[in-house]
């Protein structure tokens, strides 16, 4: 008999599991890094990737069915497409994901498509190469796009292109970039700058919303129009343009913000278990596993994890506290 799903005190339940495999990063974007100074969590610290599958093997036990492998930036792990090999070949996982920079794609697309990789989101948010040295702190555009082109050419199904939308900095940005992702068959998705900076940069004045950006693209280019029929479980709101020139998503975690129907959990690259992005508090999946802990103890603090879960994020309100990690220490 198939086990009972993971499920909160407020019925959510959930299905979708983010992995990070490093908070290492090889370019510094500053709504996510620090410039300089970065505490790395030290490589022992870090979950070996039979540690990783074996976490996965007990999550989809309990009714996982999405994996999104991420960090960081998990394409600095070594020997990634080992992993992925590994995962591609749990039957249960129907959607295996992965989100990157995209800096090392032009050699690693390729292998990581032979491992069993077929989504992709690659983070991309200016086609300017002055903005993107100033936002990443990197001169790397020409790399991401020769990636993205390698990705295309090895026959990936679904690329996404991930734009964090910050005000008074990507506004001439947000056009050339979903022009490009229509003239390529990429998917653009325009993400609402969150609280979750190393260096506290973050307030609501820097947000540029999903509803501006969707005025800019409708004036710009054609009318948006939602997909009438969406998964009301994913965090993008889709849109696609009435010319039909394909979608644009929108993660509106500020504005719109979606935790009503969150399916989401996250596993940190060393081994904390986090029921939110922004959580208070997390779980110590690593130390009950190197504590020599049986499948059935590390299931059952995923579903104490997941039934402690609360209501959600409160960025909307006075009472709202950053969590202690940033971004490339979570996964996003
Ligand atoms: N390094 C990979 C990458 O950049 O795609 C994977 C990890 S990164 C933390 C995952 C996503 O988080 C990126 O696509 C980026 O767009 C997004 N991100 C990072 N910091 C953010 C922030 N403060 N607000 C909104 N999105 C952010
Ligand atoms: Fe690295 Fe991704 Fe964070 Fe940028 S958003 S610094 S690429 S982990």
């Amino acid at each position: 008999m198939a086990a009972p799903p993971l499920v909160d005190s407020f019925g959510r339940i959930h299905d979708n599991l983010r992995v990070s495999v490093t908070d290492r990063c090889n370019i510094r974007c500053f709504y996510c890094m620090p410039e300089t100074n970065v505490q790395f969590v030290r490589r022992a610290e870090i979950l070996d990737f039979e540690e990783i599958e074996r976490f996965v093997r007990v999550a989809v036990s309990l009714g996982i069915t999405k994996l999104r492998v991420t960090g960081g930036e998990p394409l600095v792990r070594r020997d990634l497409p080992a992993l992925i090999r590994r995962l591609a070949a749990i039957p249960e996982i129907q959607d295996l994901a992965l989100t990157t920079n995209g800096v090392l794609l032009p050699e690693l697309a390729a292998p990581l498509y032979e491992a069993g990789l077929r989504r992709l989101n690659v983070h991309l948010d200016t086609l300017d190469r002055e903005r993107f040295l100033r936002i990443t702190r990197r001169d790397d555009l020409g790399r991401v796009l020769l990636g993205l082109e390698a990705a295309k050419r090895v026959g990936y199904a679904r690329i996404k292109l991930n734009a964090v939308a910050v005000k008074d900095l990507v506004e001439p940005d947000i056009v050339p970039l979903a022009r490009y992702a229509r003239e390529n068959g990429f998917e653009a998705r325009f993400i609402e700058f969150m609280p979750l900076d190393a260096q506290n940069l973050w307030d609501r004045s820097k947000v540029l919303t999903a509803d501006e950006i969707i005025a800019m693209l409708s004036r710009e280019i054609a009318p948006l129009v939602p997909v009438p029929d969406p998964d009301p479980r994913a965090p993008a709101s889709e849109y696609e343009y009435a010319d039909g020139g394909g979608r644009v998503g929108f993660i509106a975690s500020v504005t719109k913000p979606f935790c009503g129907n969150c399916n989401r959990i996250r596993l940190t690259a060393d081994g904390k278990l986090r029921y939110c992005l922004f959580a208070l508090e997390e779980t110590d999946v690593k130390a009950l596993m190197r504590a020599g802990a049986a499948d059935e103890e590390i299931a059952s603090l995923l579903r104490r994890t997941v039934a402690g879960k609360w209501e959600g994020h409160a960025i909307n309100s006075a009472k709202f506290v950053a969590p202690p990690r940033p971004m490339y220490s979570i996964g996003g």
